[in-house]
């Protein structure tokens, strides 16, 4: 935390101007350690992008992003210039704060600096200033306002007691930054002081940070000490800033008015009434800031200055809040506003002035304010559950509709047998009211539509038949009877929401905070929230909530996203079936991930069935039947049965090697997304793992996250795995995996386009990144690295190069590094490829979409785009062959590896290791075992003389 000492300020210094105060502050930040001394380049860039005077005598000199890692220790140091020294445009600067910083710490010394700043003028005193504790006490000490705005209202709290509502007034108090911890203590001392008409006084000196006032009324009346207790002020008290609220209060008391205040239902009635401040009631506009550092010195100044070419008043302030807003016009009340990126703006502007000043400060903001920016997310995109894609129409559809004892064939996509009734999730998106019509009555509504979801959940509770069911239903209700979800929503009602918004925010909000727990078990809840949050708003709008079964359904979309996917609840969705998609989309390596049986790609008329029409669906055989009859259950339980056992059988040798009859073993290696995957995928037989999608690891943030954050992640994977080996494929982007915050110009194939390695070439900063926080992640344990997408040699040269220049600095003693061999081009070159590479590892997803030209997601064509096909056997062979040659292995991690027809193809093809999803591990163990390996060798030359997918499949199952 950076701290103003006295003992870090250096009084009557002497520059002739601004080059030469830099270099005596940067000779000062290396005196002392702080820095490197490259970091005085980083000060002179930073001044060179723009100015970083304050105002009032004041420059706060930091270095640039890139100069980062030349700062060893975050702190300040201040140089005292009595003479003053002109920073451009004949700004006197009398105070430098030379800042050392490797993350925004600095933003929040600006914001208790300014905020310490009052309206006057503080530069001719801090060019007088004699001593180091005379500057502190200027930029500490400054006479401050009482603060009394509408974020220091709290009306219809919930509170049982005096103690309680002084808890919710001492809570405001802490938000808006006016106490520090301890400030309750000094309340428990003093005494409350009745002030008639129910209203009551408390206040404490103690750990106050600036003055302020909160007034706060319960939820329904209450007695404290036989009085009625009908509004409660909490005061910290600082010098004699509450004086004047004061002496106003006690005139409306002995006006006989203190009902007004005890009755009220706004904050504005309170707030005219005490001469606090209320926000003006201007034209106003809001906009998100998607500036990375937030609303730091250079785009505020970008933004006073828009603001001050127009003539009249522009105030702004974070969206939701009650507060007056700041001027637009003052940077240094800008700082203090300490937005960060993802905060919404609310400008206002006087009347007169707003329609053109408001949209020139959106636009200027939306712009990036003089900074390149990366979009924010959209929103709805983390959580999924807003519509993406265009449904197929109605009249396709009704057209396509089932009958009963239909039976219809899609794309086996995650096998397994499930019946159940099936929930048709069509996206709904549901319209309420932002503002609410005062907090009470919103609070009220919103305590009748939880206590109505609590009784509907109690019904599914009773109708459930499965434990594990009733357990979720159950862990639902206790959600709604959460007392610290009430309290959040209830503090954004003070606000002036709606009851459908609060709830809402707070909701997204907390099942934000469960996912980036990185915990499965926690995200899970996290869609329980969703779920619930949803069943709310559906009953305050009185739109039909939709209905799913109590008992375990199968859940029928057009397509499902990999986020749909994530956050199901495995234990109530049965199956999964889509109208669209294909086997290899990654929602379908998902599903299968979580183990529920899957089809995609079975047509629109899916889309119109019936609710609760039972299905049965078989994901290994992509077969559906609708409303099966009683003997056609009866033989899909029988055969599920069977399957089970087989399973049964395979996971009870799942940790033993995977060795043909004749001897031969082959690696069986798990595929993971996320770091926390990794134990299971031990305990599930994975020897190492074959594939680290780390695509996830840069989804799950809003930014590209940094190598402390992403070195955690390989980490975990590599501790969790205890010396076995991790295979991680670089981050692959583009086609269908888009990252939300790195924009990509729109493709018109973009599987053909600027994906995998070709993207990664045009953002070596990203990649670097990546490589850095892999090599330090490895600490002697085996690390297998591989790029995606490699076309052609060069691609494989320019990032071998770099991972060499890296590994020179951070080395690593068992390291090898690789490719996918994805497209046809490599596996064509391969015999080039292998004198350098260490290591092929085949992705026969998109080798197989780019060798037949079937897109892996084609609605209706993905499921011809069979990776048996003859022609990518060949591509497989070819490669194998030419890695052999030269001693190199091959992997193959595409979802082929996993396919029971495949297993004996790939191994008489002399394929290395097969990675495949940590569920299917121990199958294709069991297939391996079954398997002979000069058998396969011969049946696989033999299949590769066939003329298509069909044959080698049909060969396959005749012979193994
Ligand atoms: C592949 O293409 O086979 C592969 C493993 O990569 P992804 O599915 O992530 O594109
Ligand atoms: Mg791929």
């Amino acid at each position: 935390m950076l701290e103003l000492n006295a003992q870090h300020i250096h009084m009557h210094q002497t520059a002739a101007d601004k080059p030469a105060a830099l270099a005596l502050l940067g000779e000062v930040l290396v005196a002392d350690g702080l820095v490197a001394p490259g970091y005085l380049d980083g000060l002179r860039a930073r001044e060179a992008q723009g100015s970083t005077f304050l105002g009032q005598g004041l420059a706060i000199p930091h270095g640039t992003p890139d100069t980062r890692d030349q700062v060893f220790t975050t702190g300040v140091r201040l140089l005292h210039f009595p003479e003053g020294v002109d920073w451009g445009n004949g700004q006197q600067v009398y105070l430098a704060i030379g800042i050392a910083a490797r993350s925004d710490e600095h933003l929040r010394l600006l914001q208790l600096l300014t905020r310490a700043l009052g309206e006057g003028d503080l530069s001719e005193a801090l060019q007088k200033a004699e001593s180091p504790e005379a500057i502190i006490d200027l930029l500490q000490g400054a006479p401050q306002a009482l603060a009394l705005d509408g974020e220091l209202v709290g009306l219809g709290v919930a509170a049982d007691d005096f103690d309680e509502l002084a808890w919710q007034g001492v809570k405001l108090l802490k938000r808006a930054q006016c106490v520090e911890p301890g400030f309750n203590a000094g309340l428990a001392l003093g005494q409350a002081l009745p002030l008639g008409d129910g209203l009551w006084w408390l206040s404490s000196e103690q750990s106050v940070l600036r003055p302020g006032l909160a007034f706060v009324t319960p939820a329904s009346g209450l007695d404290h000490q036989g009085q009625p207790l009908n509004g409660l002020f909490v005061l910290a008290s600082l010098g004699e800033a509450h004086r004047a609220m004061l002496e106003r209060l006690c005139n409306l008391l002995i006006e006989g008015r203190g009902r007004e205040l005890s009755q009220a239902t706004s904050s504005r009635v309170v707030l005219e009434a005490l001469g606090g401040e209320v926000p003006a009631d201007w034209p106003s506009a809001q906009v998100p800031l998607a500036n990375l550092h937030g609303l730091h010195a250079r785009p505020a100044k970008q933004l006073t200055e828009i603001a001050q070419a127009f003539d009249g008043d522009i105030r702004v302030r974070l969206a939701g809040s009650e507060s007056v807003g700041v001027s637009v016009k003052s940077l240094s009340k800008l700082l203090a506003l300490g937005a960060q990126r993802g905060q919404v703006l609310e400008f206002l502007a006087e009347p007169t002035i707003a329609s053109d000043a408001l949209p020139a400060l959106v636009r200027a903001v939306e712009d990036g304010l003089g900074e390149e920016v990366e979009p924010l997310p959209a929103p709805g995109e983390a959580s999924g559950l807003q519509a993406v894609a265009a449904l197929p129409d109605e009249a396709a559809i009704e057209q396509a509709a089932l009958r009963h004892g239909e039976r219809v064939n899609g794309i086996a996509a995650s096998p397994g047998i499930a019946i159940g009734p099936v929930l048709v999730r069509k996206p709904k998106v549901i319209d309420y009211p932002k503002r609410g019509e005062s907090p009470v009555v919103e609070l009220q509504r919103l305590d009748v539509a939880l206590d109505k979801v609590h009784g509907e959940i109690g019904v599914l509770i009773e109708d459930s038949q499965i434990d594990s069911v009733r357990d979720i239903f159950t862990t639902h209700q206790a959600m709604l009877r959460d007392p610290a979800l009430r309290e959040e929503v209830q503090a954004r009602l003070q606000k002036g929401l709606s009851a459908e918004a609060a709830w809402m925010d707070e909701i997204e909000s907390a099942a934000q905070q469960q996912e980036a727990l990185h915990d499965k078990l926690l995200a899970e809840r996290a869609a329980d929230l969703r779920d619930v949050g949803r069943r709310v708003l559906a009953c305050l709008t009185g739109v039909e909530a939709e209905q799913a079964p109590s008992e375990a359904y199968i859940l029928v979309m057009d397509e499902v996203a990999p986020s749909d996917v994530a956050t199901l609840n495995a234990q109530r969705v049965a199956g999964i079936l889509t109208a669209g998609g294909g086997a290899t989309s990654h929602s379908a390596i998902i599903a299968r991930a979580l183990g529920i049986p899957a089809i995609v790609g079975a047509g629109p008329g899916v889309l119109g069935l019936a609710p609760n029409t039972l299905l049965l669906l078989d994901g290994e055989r992509g077969e559906l039947l609708v409303s099966p009859t009683d003997a056609q259950l009866e033989q899909a339980r029988s055969e599920r049965a069977t399957r089970e056992e087989r399973k049964r059988l395979a996971n009870e040798r799942r940790m033993e090697p995977a060795t043909t009859r004749d001897g031969h073993s082959v690696e069986i290696a798990a595929n993971i997304g996320a770091a926390g995957e990794t134990p299971e995928a031990v305990a599930m037989g994975a020897e190492g793992i074959g594939l680290l999608r780390t695509e996830l690891v840069f989804m799950n943030h809003s930014q590209a996250p940094d190598q402390a954050t992403q070195e955690a992640e390989y980490r975990r994977v590599l501790e969790a795995l205890e010396g076995r080996p991790l295979v991680v494929r670089t981050l692959d982007v583009g086609g269908d995996k888009p990252l939300p915050y790195w924009p990509m110009p729109a493709e018109e194939n973009p599987f053909l386009g600027v994906r995998g390695i070709r993207l990664s070439l045009q953002r070596p900063d990203i990649l670097e990144t990546q490589l850095r926080a892999l090599l330090a992640s490895a600490d002697g344990r085996p690390l297998r690295i591989m790029f995606p997408m490699v076309g052609n040699i060069d691609e494989w040269r320019s990032a071998k190069a770099m991972v060499d220049r890296l590994r020179v600095e951070l080395p690593v003693a068992d390291l090898q590094v690789g490719i996918m061999i994805e497209i046809p081009s490599a596996a064509l070159i391969a015999p080039v490829l292998a004198q350098e590479v260490d290591f092929f590892s085949i992705g026969t997803n998109d080798l197989t979409q780019y060798t037949l030209a079937i897109d892996r997601g084609h609605p209706s064509l993905s499921s011809q785009a069979d990776g048996l096909h003859p022609a990518v056997l060949r591509l497989i062979g070819m490669t194998v062959e030419a890695a052999h040659a030269q001693g190199k292995w091959v992997g193959v991690c595409g979802e082929l590896a996993a396919d029971a027809l495949a297993v004996p193809m790939l191994v008489g093809l002399g394929v290395d290791e097969l990675s495949v999803s940590a569920r299917s591990i121990a199958l294709v163990k069991a297939r391996v075992r079954e398997l002979d390996f000069a058998a396969c060798q011969r049946l696989a030359q033999q299949a590769l003389m066939l003329p298509g997918a069909h044959e080698v499949r049909t060969f396959v199952g005749e012979h193994c």
